[in-house]
Parts: structure tokens; sequence; C-alpha cells
């Protein structure tokens, strides 16, 4: 076993060994972890070698070796807009350049454009999206599109220090894994570290976002209401701990809070005894939350 194909966590080593890659993945968390997890994912994806990936033997892996940074630039004016892991033309990065505050849709686009083109080698192709939460509402759009109709053989990787800043929509089609903070481990529950990170971002999400959300819950109904109930016992978690805080501030009125407590208990009961449909109950319980979340102040 090599050093690089061990920085690969679990669920992307699984992925790489047997070939079932996933059109987007989201790699969040602290330090530079998800950043390096995400560049030796890509070059697994298009690495020709057997076994374990990337083989840092074959030719794919001598194309894609890191080298020097080419800097970016958002405008294309004193860099390009993105750049080549190593010089593998089938791996691209893109991230906001070291003059920019964010990065730009012209280069959401410049990639869509690269990803319209046939493969040149005929394999699988990878684009990682570095410091994802720098995309503004416009260029997550634009990425959106991308993601909703992914170019075929293509993996797009994002790569965040926390997905909170991301669309819903955005996240939900990608298969995410969560980093802990300070190591480079994942947590051994992503999906908890997730929703909690989700749950913090409550009361900024609109309406249409809730409902994507609980449209994650839709389809065969036993998987659906065990997700829908591990997001109640999470959120009602989130919601306790909220209140717990809250008694004793200056305002000590978490009214608003107590009521949406209770509706999520009604909604498991709902749930478990009378079997409702899992996306609506899912639908309920996190407008009810986040009524509560926003009439009861930051
Ligand atoms: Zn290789």
């Amino acid at each position: 076993m090599n050093d690089d194909a061990a920085d690969v966590p679990a669920l992307l080593a699984r992925s790489l060994e047997s070939g079932r890659i996933h059109s987007a993945y989201l790699l969040s968390g602290p330090g530079e972890a998800p950043r390096h997890t995400a560049q030796q994912f890509a070059r697994g994806i298009v690495c020709l070698g057997e076994g374990e990936r990337p083989c840092e033997a074959c030719d794919a892996c001598r194309r894609s070796a890191p080298r020097e940074e080419i800097e970016l630039d958002g405008t294309g004016k004193r860099g390009p807009l993105y750049r080549h892991v190593g010089d593998h033309p089938d791996l691209f990065w893109l991230e906001r350049g070291p003059d920019d505050t964010r990065v730009r849709i012209g280069q959401v686009r410049a990639l869509q454009n690269a990803l319209r083109l046939r493969t040149s080698e005929g394999g699988r192709r990878a684009a990682v999206i570095a410091g994802a939460e720098w995309l503004n509402q416009e260029a997550q759009n634009a990425l959106l599109r991308l993601l909703e109709e992914p170019p075929p053989d293509t993996t797009l990787v994002l790569v965040a220090t926390s997905s909170a800043g991301l669309l819903v929509t955005v996240r939900s089609r990608c298969q995410r894994v969560v980093f802990r903070s300070g190591s480079d481990e994942t947590t051994s529950d992503p999906e908890s570290a997730e929703t909690i990170a989700r749950l913090e971002s409550i009361g900024a999400a609109s309406v249409p976002d809730l409902l994507d959300w609980a449209e994650e819950y839709r389809g065969q109904r036993a998987a659906a209401a065990a997700g829908v109930e591990t997001l109640l016992a999470t959120a009602s978690a989130y919601l306790h701990r909220r209140i717990a805080e809250r008694v004793g501030g200056a305002d000590p009125n978490v009214e608003a809070e107590l009521a949406a407590h209770r509706e999520l208990a009604s909604c498991r009961k709902s749930l478990v005894q009378r079997n409702a449909n899992p996306q609506m109950v899912a639908e309920r319980a996190l407008l009810a939350l986040q009524s509560g979340v926003q009439s009861s102040g930051p």
C-alpha cells in the first residue's frame, strides 16, 4: 500500500475499487485534508493501474503527478480560469484565484465548455472545484446545471471547508464525505455531522430549499422512514441544545422553539404510528423547525 492511496477515505476507495463512481462528490471539512483527498481521488479516477489507485506507476499517474501549481485568475487576465492536475488533459482543477474574493461564474462556464468536448484519452474525466464555499449564487446556479446534466463519464468533486454556504440543491446531488476537524479521518457518522451543519443554516434557507431537502426522503418507504427518523432525532437534539443555550440569556423567550420541538415529536408519531409518507413528514418537520428558529431570532 502506498502512502497516497491511503489518503483516500474508505467511501472513495470503495468507489475506485468497484468502478462505481458517482457523477458528483462533496468533500467538506477544515484544513488541507479534503483538498488533498480530492486531488488523490481525481487521480485515482483516471489511473490505469490495477488494485489501489492512484497506483503511481501507470502512464496516467505519471501525467497527473502534482507539480508546481499555476495561479488562476477569475478574470482570465493574469492566469488561466482553470488548470489541469499535473498535465493530465482529463483532470481539471478550479478554484478562486489569489486575487479574487469569489470563484467566478466565468470559471464555471469555462469548465462547462471544456467538459463539453470529448475526453482526450477516451476514459473517465474528473473536475475538482476547490473552495466551493466561495462560489457565488450565480456560479452555483451554473454549477447546478452541470450537476443536473452531468457530461458522460465525468465526475465533479467539490471541496468546501463547510457545505453550509452551498445550495441545498447542489449538496443534495453530491455523495458527501465529511472530514472531522483536526484530523484526516472522516467522521464515523458523516450524515449526522452534515445534518447538523444543514440545521444550523436552516433559518436562512428558502421554502423551496426545504422542499428540496424533504425530497431527499422519497422512494422506498422503509429506507426513507429510517432517514426521516434520524433527521427528527438530530433536529430534536439540535433544538434542545439551542433552547438550553438561550435559557438564562437576555431574551429567554423560547416559546417558538418549544412549539417546534412539540411539532417534531408529533411528526415522529405520524411517521411511526400512522405510517405517514416520509417525505411529507420531513417537509412538515423542516418547515416547523425553520419557523421556530426564525421567530426566536438568532
Ligand atoms: Zn496509475
